[in-house]
């Protein structure tokens, strides 16, 4: 679904405000897909700052599958976030931004691409299904947080065992 956003280009209004519960298509990343359960709610408001630079400034919230980068279980993450950004003409050249930067194309801007901008930009590093996941043995693969092997493992994460070293 796309929206004009000409006439705040062309002054001729001061703000777009827009409310909608848009579906998705599921995003696919390096080793994962991400499914999004029951569309995305977005809301936002478009306006002109200082008279020239178009910004956004909204809120998105959505609930989505994801897999924990411990455990590879899958879980459901619930979202939140407030956003903004600035929108710019469409070109060729992709610099580095420290907003979101949303492209219109002559004056047209799709709500599903501010959607999947603002949701990208806002993957967390690491997915976890909790912060304390156990995660899999690295010996017999299975899932410590349903299951305690017997496996005999020392401290394998090494920042730990560095620390460790450190506090003797
Ligand atoms: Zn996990
Ligand atoms: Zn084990």
């Amino acid at each position: 679904m796309k929206i004009d956003i000409t006439n705040i280009i062309n002054d001729e209004q001061l703000k777009i405000s827009v409310k909608e519960n848009i579906p998705i298509e599921p995003l696919a990343l390096d080793a994962k897909m991400i499914e999004f359960d029951g569309g995305v709610d977005i809301e936002f408001d478009i306006y002109k700052v200082d008279g020239k630079d178009i910004c956004i400034i909204g809120n998105i919230q959505y609930k989505c599958g994801d897999v924990c980068d411990r455990c590879l279980e899958t879980f459901k993450r619930e979202v939140q976030e407030k956003f903004s950004g600035q929108i710019i003409e469409k070109s060729e050249d992709e610099d580095i931004y420290e907003n979101i930067i949303f492209f219109h194309e002559s004056g047209k801007i799709n709500i599903a691409d501010i959607a999947r901008a603002v949701i990208l930009y806002n993957l967390p590093m690491k997915s976890l299904c909790k912060q304390d996941c156990k995660g899999i043995c690295p010996k017999c693969g299975q899932n410590l947080n349903t299951v305690q092997c017997d496996c005999d493992i020392e401290d394998i994460d090494p920042r730990l065992s560095e620390l460790k070293n450190f506090l003797k």
